[in-house]
């Protein structure tokens, strides 16, 4: 089968021919439907390395790429899960948690503290015509097509995460800044839309993506240039937002996040731009808090899925087939993907 090696730190991955995977215990193998393009294979492939991040210890190369991933369960015993049979379309979490830890129990899948490997993480992916997969990392779809589905599981679901731990702050006189609205910012808006009642600003240097996010529902689109955070100071009340999501995460953003803050507000860091933010007293005003998050649990997932099977929540798509993966990396690369780009095998 085809399939998105990645070999090499810091080398590009190349589409090449490797023997379909064989379903351990557990798992299943899965018959790829659609794998979402992540800005994040960008950083894998050309930035990281086991010395400048250790988490990446554990990743065994070659790897095939692709940690957003849906399809339909082509073979596996499933025996011990009765929600699902061979060929039922689903999505596969991209939190292969241990199931037996303290926040996995809790439900915090994504915050495991034994497993952060998953496929495209350190294991085989979805970039492929088939992947292996654990069977409790599956959703099923009732409706949805799974090429369809494939950002969900991490576009959608990283946003959700994001979005949701901050609800207790999002009221409806609150306001929530989304910097960046590609991939992952896109589902952001369309999440709080639907979950919260507050005021939605976004920045983005993009027109394209500033129109697609006035069409998902912002109330405010502003270009990211020297006048935005003022913009947003106006459109709070010369206050500052309650939330800031930043999913670019250069020098640039994490500065028009703080410049954006108001007192007691909340500044998620999802995007791995590489930027940083000098902290110190007074760098932020009195009580905010700055963190950052990792993708979402299953359990989201499932909530998330539900959200999308009701056609509240729409991942926007460009698909390809997989055999242009290649340049489809070199497109996102230039920020020329609108949305999400879904190859499909
Ligand atoms: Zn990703
Ligand atoms: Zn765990």
């Amino acid at each position: 089968m085809k399939a998105f090696r990645f070999k090499e730190w810091k080398k590009s991955a190349q589409l090449e021919d490797v023997p379909v995977p064989d379903p351990c215990p557990g798992e299943v193998l899965i018959k790829v439907g659609g794998a979402g393009a992540c800005h994040s294979d960008l950083h894998i492939m050309h930035e990281f390395d086991p010395a400048s991040l250790p988490g990446l210890d554990g990743w065994q190369l070659p790897m095939t790429l692709g940690h957003e991933n849906a399809g339909w369960i082509e073979a596996g015993d499933l025996a011990a899960y009765p929600h699902l049979e061979l060929g039922a379309p689903v999505v596969v979490s991209p939190t292969w948690s241990c199931g037996v830890c303290a926040p996995c129990r809790q439900g915090a899948t994504n915050y495991c503290e034994q497993e952060h490997l998953a496929g495209g993480i350190g294991r085989d992916g979805g970039l492929a015509e088939y992947m292996v997969a654990p069977a409790q990392t599956l959703i099923p779809l009732a409706n949805l097509e799974p090429w369809k589905a494939a950002p969900l599981t991490d576009a959608g679901l990283t946003s959700y995460h994001a979005v949701k731990r901050c609800l207790p702050l999002l009221t409806p006189d609150a306001t929530a800044v989304v910097i960046g609205a590609g991939g992952l910012g896109h589902m952001a808006i369309q999440v709080l839309r639907e979950l919260s009642g507050c005021q939605i600003i976004v920045a983005d240097t993009s027109e394209t993506a500033l129109k697609m996010a006035g069409d998902l529902g912002a109330h405010v689109c502003l270009p990211s240039d020297g006048t935005t955070a003022d913009e947003i100071r106006k459109a709070t009340g010369g206050l500052g937002a309650t939330v800031i999501l930043d999913f670019v995460g250069i020098d640039a953003t994490l500065a028009l996040a703080g410049q954006s803050a108001r007192q007691r507000s909340e500044i998620v860091l999802i995007g791995i731009g590489g930027g940083t933010f000098p902290f110190q007293f007074g760098a932020l005003p009195y009580a905010c808090s700055l963190v950052t998050t990792y993708g979402g649990s299953t359990g989201e997932l499932a909530e998330l899925v539900a959200l999308a099977e009701a056609d509240r929540i729409h991942p926007h798509i460009e698909e390809f087939p997989l055999d242009q993966v290649a340049s489809v990396y070199e497109r996102l690369h230039k920020n020329e993907i609108s949305g999400r780009a879904v190859l499909r095998p």
